[in-house]
């Protein structure tokens, strides 16, 4: 008997529909003008071959071959793409891995807002101005919000980068430590804090290096206590480095401590100094270079030309400490939420609502996109990626990788 078994006589029929199907679509389909994209007008029938690929494997073979009937009239670069993304065997096999910074399926940062109280008001900090707008409040993360953002972090990707802090200074929290602790025993393979370091005492420093912290950033802006006090209204610089030098003197080898600078008119005239003294120390030195924040340091503003996709949109994924997602990193104001994690995962948001404005990044297509983020000149202080270069080189969208999910996303509900 030729064919034995149920699922062999359902394949057949499968693929004699599925060939008129692809005959039907080559004939009745006209071919997009030259002026419209391609990616997201053909991803509804690439991903209906994407889609079947992925579930029947037993058709594979065939589906590949109706696949290349059904996109030879597609510019050879957008079948270029999607023969990327399928083997031979029609299974899916997505370009991206969890250690790429740029990807579709998952952010490779997580910031989550621990508490929005700080006991500083910077000079170059658009937190009292929000605060003082009303469009931010000061609060705390609740326990069960911040359980069930480690918990999604912990069950999709370890890896991703956890910061433990978004605006707020995140030393004030009684509960961080605990969270950091949770994180770490769940697998959480880097966890992140940036602080002001004020509130470095060796009672705290200990709990810092009790609870499994991997790397800890702490803003100096200055070399002497003079500059700092410019920039770091209400801040003490001697304790800030009495504090980090406790850390050093016990942390062992586990913890990563990095002194932060970030550029400013007042404090830039200082910058080798701080340099000089923290290297003598053998602490690596992180440099911030001015950012704008959307515009509000208006007079940091740099050039515009040149524009590349914004890699703070494109790799980190904010969340405030009452679960508000805003539009990205640098929307101190929250003028855009487009996410509630109390309602929503982190998988979610990050493949509905941020993809749309993700894709309009890659795509180049600048002029698309919120007001704000058309003027906003932050892009500039990041360097994009290697996989960020290819992706906008090839104008490759993350819409056309949305049909490749990972299995956790069909198996796991985060809400
Ligand atoms: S320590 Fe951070 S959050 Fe607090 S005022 Fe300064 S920059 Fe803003
Ligand atoms: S350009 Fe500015 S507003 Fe737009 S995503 Fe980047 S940081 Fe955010």
């Amino acid at each position: 008997m030729f064919l034995r078994q149920r699922h062999e006589i359902f394949s057949l029929s499968f693929f004699v529909s599925y060939d008129f199907f692809a005959g039907f679509i080559r004939r009745h389909v006209p071919p997009l003008p030259s002026n419209v994209g391609h990616g997201r007008e053909r991803r509804t029938h690439s991903g209906f071959l994407l889609e079947h690929s992925f579930d029947c494997r037993d058709a594979s073979p065939y589906l590949y071959f109706c696949r290349r009937l059904c996109f030879s009239d597609v510019k050879e670069t957008q079948r270029d793409k999607l023969e990327k993304m399928t083997q031979t065997d029609g299974t899916i096999q997505p370009e991206f891995d969890y250690d790429s910074r740029v990807n579709p399926y998952f952010p490779h940062q997580v910031l989550m807002e621990t508490t929005s109280a700080c006991q500083l008001r910077c000079k170059m900090c658009a937190r009292e101005s929000a605060l003082q707008k009303g469009t931010l409040k000061v609060g705390n993360m609740e326990d069960w919000l911040a359980q069930k953002i480690i918990d999604e972090v912990a069950a999709v990707n370890k890896k991703t980068r956890f910061w433990f802090c978004f605006f707020g200074e995140p030393t004030i929290s009684k509960k961080i430590w605990q969270r950091i602790q949770t994180a770490k025993t769940k697998g959480i393979e880097t966890t992140v804090i940036n602080t002001n370091g004020n509130l470095l005492t060796p009672s705290i420093c200990d709990q810092i290096i009790a609870c499994g912290l991997d790397e800890i950033y702490v803003g100096l802006d200055a070399a002497t206590s003079e500059t700092y006090a410019q920039v770091r209204i209400r801040g003490h610089y001697d304790k800030v480095v009495e504090g980090v030098r406790y850390l050093l003197k016990h942390k062992g080898d586990h913890l990563k401590v990095t002194v932060q600078f970030g550029v400013y008119e007042e404090n830039e005239h200082e910058l080798d100094a701080f340099k000089k003294y923290w290297q003598d120390l053998d602490v690596p030195v992180f440099i911030r270079p001015k950012l704008t924040w959307l515009g509000y340091l208006s007079e940091h503003n740099p050039s515009h030309e040149n524009r590349y996709p914004c890699p703070w949109i494109l790799d980190s994924f904010p969340i405030y400490y009452n679960g508000l997602v805003p539009y990205c990193i640098c929307d101190w104001d929250n003028r855009m939420p487009v996410g509630d994690i109390k309602k929503q995962s982190i998988t979610e948001v990050w493949q509905t609502s941020y993809r749309k404005w993700q894709d309009l990044h890659l795509s180049g297509k600048f002029g698309e996109l919120p007001p704000f983020c058309q003027q906003c000149r932050d892009w500039q202080a990041k360097k994009p990626g290697e996989t960020l270069k290819k992706l906008y080189s090839q104008k490759l969208r993350f819409g056309e990788f949305a049909m490749a999910k990972p299995d956790y996303i069909r198996t796991q509900n985060f809400n």
